[in-house]
């Protein structure tokens, strides 16, 4: 088995993506089964593992991602009502071991919240 990460792979241009953004330090495709109708992951080019993984001198980084999460969310024309997830772990439902943050948008989050959702 690789020991490279699925992102990492995407990164490497091994498996395809939709990659709509990518820097230095990261890349931003669409999501392969969206939640909403956009549905972006920004991935960090550095395969941390998940985000309580991410360490003191990651810290830079980790701002770079949440910079370019609004970048992405300006450049698909969602900037006024996005929402940024990440999952931690897989009791949080992280599936892919490879930092990610999820830029969701166009969908009524009015609901998302409440109880039966928590
Ligand atoms: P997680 O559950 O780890 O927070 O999120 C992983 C995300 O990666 C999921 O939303 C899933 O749909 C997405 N994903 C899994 N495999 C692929 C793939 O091969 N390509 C793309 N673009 N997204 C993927």
């Amino acid at each position: 088995m690789s020991e490279e990460s699925l992102f990492t792979r995407i990164i490497n241009r091994e498996l395809p993506a939709d990659i709509l953004y990518e820097d230095d330090q990261c890349i931003v495709i669409n999501d392969i089964s969206p939640q909403a109708p956009v549905h972006m992951l920004v991935i960090p080019r550095l395969p941390i593992a998940k985000l309580a993984d991410a360490k003191h001198s990651d810290r830079a980084l980790m701002g770079h991602l949440m910079w370019v999460a609004g970048e992405v969310a300006r450049m698909a024309g969602v900037s006024d009502a996005f929402r940024l997830v990440v999952n931690n772990g897989k009791g949080a439902g992280q599936t892919v071991f490879h930092l990610h943050l999820h830029v969701l948008a166009n969908k009524g989050f009015q609901d998302t919240f409440s109880e039966d959702n928590l």
